[in-house]
């Protein structure tokens, strides 16, 4: 067998594997549920352990000094609606970006801290993104992912990785380039919005993030929300949902002038996690 047919076999065996623990756990939904959500833990810890292994988690910078207070408010307003702790990593990428795995970790891009305007941007941003994490949206585009329904590996040997394992592969593979639908990131704003406000940080940010990169050159919009669909219909559902909720979102200020400017100190030194 040579190295390609290997990593054939074993491949078909992860999914094999993964197929029959998703047969089980439908069977049983109490028993799904907590399965499920130690599924979210794993997933997480396995994206953490590559990301980790590439050199990329910023152990300590005077970076965390901007991002504590926010991850912090968010995670006093976000930990309720979800049973694993959040975290907040920095990681060193070119493109400016945040995402979120299952089981709580948010990694935040160094060069997003320099990109977002002020303070505001960057916590819409991040409750953006926890908010995925609280409707479970990334394990459900992983187990919508093409390759968990071909026929054909059903029948490969019952041997390897966990479901978890599996999900997690897919997810790596696409960690940068996940591809949720306009109802999903509309869904998460929304939600977003709702934490930033009970943070206290203008939830406006968001709206303003969007303006900007609307306002950005070709080229310089970061793949944060260049790729999320439909970004004048998720800033009207906003707005919508601003109006019709003025309890809550009566007291923020729609001026982008209002905002608080985002400090970060040029070239901050990054030690990584080894
Ligand atoms: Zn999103």
């Amino acid at each position: 067998m040579n190295a390609f047919e290997q990593f054939r076999k074993s491949f078909l065996c992860t999914i094999a594997a993964a197929l029959c623990l998703a047969g089980l756990g439908n069977s049983t939904p109490l028993m799904a549920q907590s399965q499920d959500q130690d599924e979210e833990v794993q997933m997480g810890q396995e994206v953490f352990n590559e990301l980790k292994a590439k050199g990329e988690i910023i152990e300590s910078s005077p970076l965390y000094d901007q991002l504590k207070p926010i991850a912090d408010a968010i995670t006093r307003a976000a930990q309720p609606r979800y049973n694993h702790p959040f975290k907040f990593y920095l990681v060193h990428e070119q493109q400016p970006n945040a995402f979120a795995t299952p089981g709580g970790n948010v990694y935040v891009v160094d060069s997003l801290l320099y990109f977002a305007k002020n303070t505001e941007e960057l916590a819409g941003t991040l409750c953006h993104e926890v908010s995925h994490t609280i409707h479970h949206d990334t394990v459900t585009l992983m187990e919508k992912d093409q390759r968990l329904e071909r026929r054909e590996v059903g029948a490969a040997i019952l041997l390897g990785p966990t479901r978890a394992h599996l999900l997690a592969i897919l997810l790596l593979g696409k960690l940068h380039s996940l591809s949720y639908s306009r109802d999903v990131e509309s869904r998460a704003d929304i939600t977003g919005s709702d934490v930033c406000a009970a943070t206290g940080y203008n939830p406006w940010g968001l709206v303003w993030l969007f303006q900007d990169f609307d306002n950005a050159k070709m080229g310089q919009v970061p793949q944060l929300l260049s790729d999320h669909p439909g970004n004048q219909n998720r800033v009207d559902a906003l707005k919508q949902h601003f109006s019709k909720n003025p309890a809550v979102f009566g007291k923020f200020n729609p001026d982008p002038k209002a905002a608080s400017p985002l400090v970060v100190p040029k070239d901050a030194p990054e030690v990584f996690l080894h």
